[in-house]
């Protein structure tokens, strides 16, 4: 039997960090202890489990999308081809994304924090989400062999925030009616984000200005899409990705 499992670490109330995996019951315990030893060095007074089992068929995923890198001078630069990709994708015109774009520097919740999970915007460039503060949430998504899927990402200089980047994305992109998505980092010294589209996982550096505590997702997903059913897609499908597209 699969089960999700769910750690959440928080300080004063405060929201520190959270992962997630899908992994088989009987290595439930080991893969407890090893999430519970990556808070081992942050400040936290609270750390909560979840554990599900999971009943619904995931879907089996072969490879994630393909990883392309891309150096900046400035993180100016880098949200100028952004805006020209996802504009040449969504058909949505530069100057509305830019507006867009600018939201997640600045603070995309009605009360100018971070959200918690995504934005959701239409090709009319309308917000679609159904709760603003805090957008979508994109889980029940994992590698089969995290391990060594972690081992070749870092063989290649890319991290451990890249992998669980790039399957939350890879998961997103399998939604037929999502088009693309542009997210930065909520950490104020992790400046490199990520434009994904149906098959490429485009990896700017930097694309937010270091210091910035503000982040946040896009999706861009079509007209006709229903809502209801993209948000149990989310949140509910699981999916298991076998390997990285390097
Ligand atoms: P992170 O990449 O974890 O630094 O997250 C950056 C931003 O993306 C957060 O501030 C949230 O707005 C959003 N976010 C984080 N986790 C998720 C998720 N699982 N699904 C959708 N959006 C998320």
């Amino acid at each position: 039997m699969l089960v999700s499992l769910k750690i959440r670490a928080s300080f004063r109330g405060k929201h520190v960090s959270g992962s997630e995996r899908i992994v088989p019951f009987s290595v439930v315990n080991k893969a407890i202890d090893k999430l519970c030893n990556k808070t081992k060095n942050k400040n936290v007074d609270y750390i909560s489990f979840k554990v599900k089992p999971i009943k619904e068929k995931p879907i089996l995923v072969e490879k994630t999308l393909k990883i392309e890198r891309i150096e900046f001078r400035t993180y100016e630069e880098a949200n100028q081809k952004a805006v020209e990709l996802l504009s040449s994708i969504t058909g949505i015109k530069k100057e509305k994304l830019k507006e867009l774009i600018n939201l997640v520097h600045t603070g995309a919740s009605p009360d100018r924090e971070n959200m918690r999970g995504a934005m959701i915007v239409n090709q009319n460039c309308e917000r679609i989400e159904i709760d603003r503060y805090r957008g979508v949430r994109t889980v029940n998504v994992d590698y089969i062999h995290r391990r060594s899927v972690l081992r070749k990402l870092l063989e290649k200089g890319l991290t451990e925030r890249t992998l669980d980047a790039l399957a939350l994305t890879t998961k997103n992109m399998l939604y037929p009616y999502m088009i693309a998505e542009y997210c930065i980092s909520d950490e104020p010294d992790y400046t490199t984000g990520y434009i994904s589209t149906k098959d490429t996982y485009y990896r700017f550096t930097p694309l937010k200005e270091k210091g910035n505590p503000k982040g946040g997702r896009i999706y861009f997903v079509k007209n006709n899409i229903d809502i209801n059913d993209f948000y149990r897609f989310l949140q509910e499908k699981p999916v298991l990705i076998k390997d990285i597209n390097l």
